[in-house]
């Protein structure tokens, strides 16, 4: 933290924030720099804003300290948003405005910084990763080892996206050296799912459709469906991933209703297809191969203003 030390040292009050739907990396990241502050600045008052986690981050120490209810009037002297810019703060946007001083920490290739001080790498793999090395080794215990890994196995699909650097390995091996059960862990937050969520995995796989010639894929979750089998947003995660792992398909959509004529949209890539650039289009953004946005319009419409999109830019 060599680039904020001197924010650091002066700060009395933190705040901690992710975007809203936190994922593993962000909720991961979230966790490890607010035990990492409180190791470092043991005087300070350090609190986290943000949603509720999804129930396998609950091995997490210290998880239960996330303030998921926004209501108040503080101004913090330092607010850290990471993995995210402040458009996707949610409910926190209000307190990061507030604060005296603001650190914007991501590694989003569409984030230009929100913060006062900007450490956004788009080469970096996750969030996690480019945490760890601002973090001074000293104060790296066994807690901040595990979210530190377990932030990168997800942003990395478990070490096989190309986002996963000989770097990203390296810190991996030293975050290893710590002895935590690492298989357990990458168990129980990415592959485990609820009897629920697969049932709803196998029935927007099975309600997929390929277009232009099986290059791309697209699936839709309704509200009633999320209804019909008891889940909600934060169960559909890895449905656009299985997508996308079928033969042939070079860029793959999953959506799901959050509103009337409103739909979350995710897509992924094998790289052929920059799905970043599509997502910024509709007020969005990721990276080159996993990004998302929210569009308004019915389904059919949805999917055909990506798909210009992406045909613009799929090579013949
Ligand atoms: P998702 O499809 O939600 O798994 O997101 C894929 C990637 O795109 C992740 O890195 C997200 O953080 C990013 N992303 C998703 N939605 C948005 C958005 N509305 N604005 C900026 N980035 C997003
Ligand atoms: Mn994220
Ligand atoms: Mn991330």
């Amino acid at each position: 933290m060599k680039r904020i030390s001197s924010e650091l040292k002066e700060a009395k009050t933190i705040a901690i924030g992710g975007h809203v739907r936190p994922d593993g990396d962000c909720v991961c990241s979230v966790m490890a720099l607010y035990r990492y502050l409180q190791k470092k600045l043991p005087q300070a008052e350090i609190d986290i804003y943000l949603e509720e986690p999804p129930a396998p981050f609950h091995v997490l120490q210290g998880i239960e300290d996330i303030k998921s209810e926004f209501n108040t009037d503080k101004s913090y002297d330092l607010f850290f948003a990471l993995d995210c810019n402040d458009e996707r703060l949610g409910d926190a946007l209000p307190i990061f405005r507030r604060a005296k001083k603001r650190v914007n920490i991501d590694h989003h290739i569409s984030n230009t910084g929100c913060g006062d001080i900007n450490i956004v790498e788009p080469e970096r793999s996750s969030t996690a990763e480019l945490l760890y090395d601002l973090m001074e080794p000293e104060f790296v215990d066994e807690e901040i080892a595990k979210a530190v890994y377990i932030g990168i196995a997800h942003d990395t699909g478990v070490f096989r996206y190309s986002n996963t650097s000989p770097h990203t390995m390296q810190i991996a091996a030293d975050l290893l050296k710590f002895g935590f059960d690492f298989s357990a862990l990458i168990e129980e937050t990415y592959y485990e799912k609820t009897y629920f969520q697969t049932q709803i995995m196998g029935r927007a796989i099975l309600g997929s459709v390929r277009f232009m010639d099986g290059r791309c894929i697209v699936s839709m979750v309704s509200r009633r469906m999320m209804e019909f089998y008891c889940v909600t947003p934060k169960d559909l995660d890895g449905i656009v991933n299985q997508l996308q792992g079928v033969k042939g398909v070079d860029c793959a959509i999953f959506m799901y209703e959050t509103g009337t004529l409103e739909y979350k949209v995710s897509m992924r890539s094998n790289g052929l297809v920059d799905v970043s650039k599509v997502a910024v289009k509709f007020g969005g953004g990721g990276h080159v191969r996993a990004a998302g946005c929210t569009m308004n319009g019915t389904y059919h419409d949805n999917i055909n203003n990506l798909s210009r999109e992406i045909a613009a830019q799929l090579p013949k």
